[in-house]
């Protein structure tokens, strides 16, 4: 029996809320109020009056100057679902296309890995690459509607990561993060690996890296460690 389960994880729109972080630089930038801005329904911000230029201009700025990889919020429930995942066994592989453009490579990838252990999210593997079929995992979770069908037509099992843009697209999907655990251990079983059974965790996960992140009155991990 084969054992062990590679699991490809998108960040944008999956583990992090990008819609709302790039909502508010455009709000900035525009200097109006956030909330008069539409959500996104559309893969290209159609809907926000921009063009792919006007689209590039302000994502360029967004990471490099209002650094929203650094700040953007986390997608509910994420940590938590990929630690109990690791815990169980699985290797969490990071995907992202965050290089997509010719500018602030170091920025875009300080402020992605700061992101990731300041929002506690486990991972063993970090690749920053578009050609998401190359990466050999088992499993994919995608919120991008090119992405799921490339995968897909190589026949990779992915799960869609339910976002305005994506309805369109066929299940399997997941509505957030318990609906994406469940159906990695359901991919995991499907396929007969060896993982094993999540635990119970004795302390809140996201507090593993950061431990000022911990909620008050919870105890400290190291500590418990120790002594
Ligand atoms: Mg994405």
């Amino acid at each position: 029996m084969r054992t062990g389960f590679i699991l490809g994880v998108d960040l944008d729109g999956v583990c992090g809320d990008h819609a709302t972080a790039f909502r508010y630089v455009v709000a900035k930038e525009r200097g109006v109020d956030p909330a008069s801005i539409p959500d996104q329904q559309t893969w290209n911000f159609t809907e926000w009056g921009l063009d792919r230029a006007g689209f590039e201009e302000l994502h360029r700025r967004a990471v490099l100057e209002h650094r929203m990889f650094r700040t953007m919020p986390v997608v509910a429930g994420c940590a938590e679902a990929l630690w109990r995942l690791s815990d169980a066994g699985v290797s969490i592989r990071i995907i992202t296309h965050r290089l997509y453009t010719n500018w602030g490579h170091s920025v875009a990838v300080s402020d992605t890995v700061e992101w990731l252990d300041a929002n506690s999210i486990p991972y063993r593997d970090l690749c920053f690459m578009g050609e998401k079929t190359d990466v050999a995992a088992d499993a994919y979770i995608d919120d991008a509607p090119h992405n799921v069908s490339a995968l897909r037509a190589v026949g990779a099992p992915v799960l869609t990561f339910s976002q305005p843009y994506n309805l369109d697209v066929e299940g399997p999907r997941a509505e957030g993060w318990a609906d994406a655990e469940q159906w990695v251990l359901d991919e995991i079983n499907r396929t007969g690996r060896a993982v094993e059974t999540p635990l119970k965790l004795a302390t809140n996960p996201v507090s593993r890296l950061s431990p000022s992140l911990a909620q008050e009155g919870e105890p400290n991990h190291f500590e418990d460690a120790s002594g």
